[in-house]
């Protein structure tokens, strides 16, 4: 069975699809960790994105590992775990700026395809129900507004200790990320016309959870 939850950035996706496929026993793929990796090798090697030659050169040279260690996905970009380094603001701008690219969505598309042949599993990204599994059984998109989204991040940078960013700022990029995601050429994000609507600004995770593991019993 395969899984598909798309939404914008801060909805809450990769916490509530790694719940499901826990839950059920399915396996979790966070596709966002794979643009990630490749904008971190982009930022590594200061590779300028619009020199054409040089882009297919860096995506020759890069090889990505997706391996599970203890339950949890382990992202390795030409043989170092960067799945810690992934995360950082700079990966995420990077990721969403090369995301914009034809050549790098075909290698990505390509391999999250192969990955979810043969396994049940909870996908979730931006164009998963649209582009990478249209035949997926279940398609959820997952949002909720700007202002939560921007809520929910400010706690965490505050729980982790980090401070010198507004609300209002993080809304601000939120909403940046937001418009390129939704208005590139490529696979720009949108609901897959057979997805379900998941709105999770009045939601605790458990009920988002909870909807979900509904919804896929309705279709098991
Ligand atoms: O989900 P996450 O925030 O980690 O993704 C990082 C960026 O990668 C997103 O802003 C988006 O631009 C891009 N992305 C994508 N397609 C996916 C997953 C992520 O374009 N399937």
């Amino acid at each position: 069975m395969k899984v598909a939850i798309d939404g914008p950035a801060g909805a809450g996706k990769s916490t509530l699809a790694k719940a499901v496929a826990k839950k059920l026993g399915f396996v979790y793929i966070d596709t966002g960790a794979m643009y990630r990796a490749i904008g971190l090798y982009m930022l590594d090697r200061k590779v300028e994105l619009s020199d054409e030659t040089a882009l297919k050169a860096a995506l020759d040279d890069v090889k990505l590992d997706i391996a599970y260690e203890n339950d949890a996905q382990q992202v390795y970009l030409n043989g170092e775990n960067v799945t810690g380094r992934i995360r950082t603001e700079a990966a995420g701008d990077m990721a969403s700026k090369v995301s914009t690219l034809l050549p790098v969505r075909e290698k990505l598309v390509m391999l999250q395809q192969e990955m979810a042949e043969r396994i049940d599993v909870v996908m979730d990204g931006r164009d998963i129900g649209t582009v990478v599994l249209p035949n997926a059984e279940l398609k959820v998109y997952f949002t909720a507004g700007s202002r939560v989204r921007a809520e929910r991040r400010f706690k965490e940078l505050s729980e982790k200790g980090i401070t010198g960013i507004t609300v209002e700022e993080i809304e601000e990029e939120i909403i940046a990320r937001d418009y390129r995601d939704m208005h590139r050429e490529h696979s720009p994000l949108k609901q897959a016309e057979d997805a379900i609507l998941v709105d999770s600004s009045d939601l605790t995770i458990e009920e988002g959870v909870e909807r979900v593991i509904a919804l896929i019993n309705e279709r098991r």
